[in-house]
């Protein structure tokens, strides 16, 4: 199943970061969650971001589109300075997709008009235009014939590839998913996981805070390891979880098992 093909037939990356986050801490109060954190993620590069419950993973990804605001630091996407305070917040969020645990569709919107919904709104795309895109994207996540259902009549699994859907119609440059696959039944993950690796390969950088070492063995290009608030461990799939070279990651993963 583990395949060094799998990976060298992605893209090749250019040289340019396509996310820098660079000595970046949050604070909730007196609570410090992020404790200064430097990662750089290569345009087509997949990071799969691993550790415990509590230390600081959503909180880092929530900062990269700024859901959060970052205490001190800088993120930038694309090359632009996201916490720059003269920046078009709104814009540089239409480049960075996001996928969360719980899917938050729309359950009184069909399939197809929860993606038309946020490409017509936030994009300015006709009906026509967006429609069309929504069937692609469908179709990319294996879900065309369910564009008249509603969200309650789909499986969790289904629910969460219209969520990704969802975010693909906008064009992503960028991909974050936050535990996108925590919420299902076992039996539903691999569909999921699926569309991810099938992502993944078409060259699209992402940033996936995943339980799945699985996923994160086979589809990473980096797994970063995080504890208390700062990257632990940052390397190959093979070096944080094969063969992890601190206690604290050791400790983490053997209580995966
Ligand atoms: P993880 O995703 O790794 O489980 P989080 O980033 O969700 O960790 O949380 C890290 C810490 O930040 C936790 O102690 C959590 O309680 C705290 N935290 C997260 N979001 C908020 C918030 N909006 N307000 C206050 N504390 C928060
Ligand atoms: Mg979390």
């Amino acid at each position: 199943m583990s395949t060094p093909t799998e990976k060298s037939a992605r893209p090749a990356r250019s040289g340019t970061p396509e996310i820098r986050v660079s000595g970046l801490h949050k604070s909730f109060g007196d609570n410090e969650v992020l404790r200064g954190i430097d990662l750089e993620i290569g345009a087509g590069e997949v990071v799969c971001v691993i550790g415990p419950s509590g230390s600081g993973k959503s909180t880092l990804l929530r900062c990269v589109n700024l859901l959060e605001e970052p205490t001190r630091g800088q993120v930038f996407v694309g090359g632009t300075e996201l916490t720059d305070p003269d920046v078009d917040i709104d814009a540089v969020r239409r480049r960075i997709g996001m996928v969360f645990q719980q899917f938050n569709l729309f359950p009184h919107l069909s399939v197809t008009e929860n993606l038309t919904l946020p490409q017509r709104r936030v994009l300015g795309r006709g009906k026509a235009e967006a429609a069309k895109v929504a069937a692609e994207n469908l179709r990319r996540v294996g879900l065309a014939e369910k564009a008249d259902a509603f969200p309650a009549s789909l499986s969790g699994g289904q629910q969460q590839r219209v969520a990704i859907a969802r975010a693909l119609a906008m064009g992503p440059e960028v991909m974050l998913f936050d535990e996108p696959t925590s919420a299902l039944d076992p039996e539903l993950v691999g569909d999921v996981l699926a569309v991810m690796r099938r992502l993944a390969h078409e060259g699209m950088t992402m940033m996936v805070v995943t339980h799945e070492m699985t996923f994160a063995r086979e589809v990473a290009d980096r797994v970063v390891f995080m504890d208390g608030g700062v990257i632990v461990e940052d390397g190959t799939p093979e070096q944080v979880i094969g063969n992890p070279s601190h206690e604290r990651t050791r400790h983490f993963l053997s209580r995966l098992l």
